[in-house]
């Protein structure tokens, strides 16, 4: 694989997805979030910074928020390669794809937990990643951020996989600058409108593999010592669990890829030191993390954001 094939596979997952004719509400309202986020890359970030050219970094964390912003930023530059060898004048054997590594910012600020480590490890050489990683717990967040500029001072604007109903998203816009306190650079938040719903739908049905995490019950990944899976998917609690379904039960039996229907996730595997915590806090019986669509519950497993 390079990152010109990822790209490309990225935007034949969308492309399939958009295509799809399932018809339900969930998958819908996904269609509209994604050429939302489409026509926001294509017409408002890449004609300010070329996505080929230094100016543009990825914040990732190999949550599922980005995962999902990275495959939609992947299909839309390749979208916006094939548009412009179609108006060039030269023949398309003469164009290469210009980048071979995307540019990516990782703030390693709390101790992680060892399955998203390697799932981070897994997806950097997948999409190929060029991971600029913060030292542990080196500083705060603004700080780690103008450490990175600092060795990579070209770029300007940087993509990040914030919602509106993330704390403090509410009011954000697509392309805004950077509060006071922070070091100067535009935050580009094209995924602002998707709901928690819409995430899962897309990333159940791109059968790229997912933090294993996701599959024990978390639906957000902090730090080791804030992060629970979400207790309203425990299987103990008798309350409330007439409402919880697997509302993905199609993008799962449909997965891009797949040869013949199964209901087969594709998630990373867990660290064996996950599978002892987990095991020694009594944490293993619990729905997975999609079973949760209600925003307002996505963080219940997080005591600090
Ligand atoms: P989840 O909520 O399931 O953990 P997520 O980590 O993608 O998914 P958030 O925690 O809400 O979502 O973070 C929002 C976005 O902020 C991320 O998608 C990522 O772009 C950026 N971000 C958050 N933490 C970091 C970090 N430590 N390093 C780099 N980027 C980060």
């Amino acid at each position: 694989m390079t990152l010109a094939e990822i790209s490309e596979r990225c935007h034949n997952i969308t492309s399939s997805y958009l295509a799809n004719s399932n018809g339900s509400a969930i998958v819908e309202a996904t269609k509209e979030a994604i050429q939302i986020t489409r026509q926001q890359f294509l017409q408002e970030v890449f004609t300010r910074w070329d996505p080929f050219g230094d100016r543009l970094s990825f914040s990732y964390n190999g949550g599922k928020d980005c995962q999902v912003l990275l495959i939609l930023y992947l299909s839309c530059m390749w979208e916006y390669f094939v548009t412009n060898i179609r108006s060039s004048q030269y023949s398309s054997q003469y164009h290469q794809f210009p980048l071979q590594f995307l540019p990516t910012v990782y703030i390693n600020q709390a101790e992680t937990f060892g399955t998203l480590e390697n799932s981070i490890e897994s997806t950097r050489i997948r999409y190929f990643l060029s991971v600029y990683e913060s030292p542990r717990n080196q500083t705060s967040m603004p700080e780690a951020f103008r450490n990175y500029l600092d060795v990579n001072s070209n770029t300007e604007a940087i993509i990040i996989g914030i919602r509106h109903t993330d704390p403090f998203g509410a009011d954000l816009t697509c392309i805004q600058e950077t509060d006071s306190g922070w070091p100067r650079f535009m935050r580009v938040q094209p995924l602002l409108h998707w709901k928690l719903a819409n995430v899962w739908s897309l990333l159940l049905y791109s059968n790229e593999e997912i933090c294993g995490l996701y599959e024990k019950g978390f639906t957000s990944i902090g730090g080791i010592n804030s992060t629970v899976p979400n207790p309203s998917l425990s299987m103990k609690l008798e309350l409330g669990h007439s409402t919880l379904k697997n509302e993905f039960e199609w993008e799962i039996m449909h997965a891009y890829g797949k040869k013949e229907a199964s209901d087969e996730v594709c998630v990373s595997k867990l660290s064996a030191s996950d599978e002892r915590l987990l095991q020694n806090k009594g944490h293993l019986d619990y729905y997975p993390g999609w079973y949760m669509i209600d925003d307002s519950l996505e963080r219940a497993g997080r005591s600090r954001s």
